[in-house]
């Protein structure tokens, strides 16, 4: 018994946590490669004109899982509180996967957590593990210990953040959906693309996420999408400590559209460049703007030195 994990959109929130749970109940799994421009192809043809470009690059992923396992696991997320909301294209990925590859009968173990609906996160690990034919005595315990390695995680990113804050360096807060800023077609290429620059790159995902949201009050508190909220809240927190801001999104994206035009308006005390990438070429393309961009930071870094 082989599960298939699509290394695309919320395998970036969940990854620590569903590895462990496989771990714990013994249960192999295999992650899909990482993103590269064939993948990107193979969901761009299998996706609506319309969709994001991470919800094509899931569906890339889910087709290269296609024959290498007996059940791929989507994540179908809702919220995790009852009023709590995210982008409604997570509620759609069961049913757009079940659809889209209906021919290939592949067997889909959906992880559905939606609070307002009562399907909370360990019900869904309960029926993942019954699925799988495992017992609630080992799903329970399986369970605890994935939460446990998921804060290790968040323990450890918090850790870095500490540390990267204090270096004496130039740095810039990188502000995007994880799916974007650690897709190795996507993010990846531009951090080392900034790093080659010579500025430190902060992850704004790095933050707590529950500091994060509480920080997201002070810029608005009508925000309907969690994760975008917590990416504000670490723009509140954290513009202060960089040089630079970037908020990386990607096409066809509503709420980081919104979100970011209203950081832009209330965000200024720091530079800010916003990047949108589409899927053709990558970040091909992009460098000349991050040049400009790093260009100005740095020489404004040295004004304030020099004054
Ligand atoms: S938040 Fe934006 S990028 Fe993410 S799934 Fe929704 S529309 Fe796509």
């Amino acid at each position: 018994m082989k599960v298939g994990i699509p290394r695309a959109l919320l395998y970036y929130e969940f990854a620590p946590m569903w590895l462990s749970f496989f771990d714990e109940l013994e249960i192999e799994y295999i992650i899909s490669p990482k993103t590269n421009k064939e993948i990107y192809d193979r969901g761009r043809n299998l996706a609506l004109h319309e969709a994001c470009l991470p919800y094509k690059i899931f569906l890339g992923h889910v087709d290269a899982l296609i024959g290498k396992c007996d059940y791929i696991l989507v994540p179908r997320i809702g919220g995790f509180g009852f009023y709590d909301r995210m982008c409604t294209r997570y509620l759609s990925t069961v049913d757009v996967v079940s659809n889209t590859f209906r021919d290939d009968h592949i067997k889909v173990l959906p992880f559905n957590v939606d609070y307002s609906s009562r399907d909370t996160e360990l019900a869904s690990c309960i029926k993942i593990g019954k699925t799988l034919k495992k017992k609630k005595r080992d799903i329970l315990r399986a369970y605890i210990i994935a939460r446990q390695a998921e804060n290790t995680d968040k323990q450890i990113r918090k850790n870095n953040l500490k540390l990267a804050l204090k270096k004496p360096t130039t740095k810039i807060l990188l502000v995007g959906h994880k799916y974007n800023t650690m897709d190795e077609y996507i993010g990846r290429p531009l951090i080392a693309s900034l790093e080659k620059l010579g500025v430190d790159v902060i992850l704004a995902t790095d933050i707590d996420d529950n500091y994060a949201e509480s920080q997201s009050k002070e810029l608005t508190s009508t925000m309907p999408w969690t994760l975008n909220r917590e990416l504000l809240g670490s723009i509140n927190a954290l513009s202060h400590e960089v040089e630079g801001i970037i908020l990386l999104s990607s096409f066809d994206c509503g709420p980081d559209s919104m979100s970011n035009e209203m950081v832009i308006r209330k965000i200024t005390n720091v530079p800010i460049l916003n990047l949108v990438v589409d899927g053709q070429e990558g970040i091909a393309g992009l460098e000349t703007r991050l040049e400009s961009f790093v260009d100005i930071i740095l020489f404004k870094k040295r004004r304030l030195l020099d004054d």
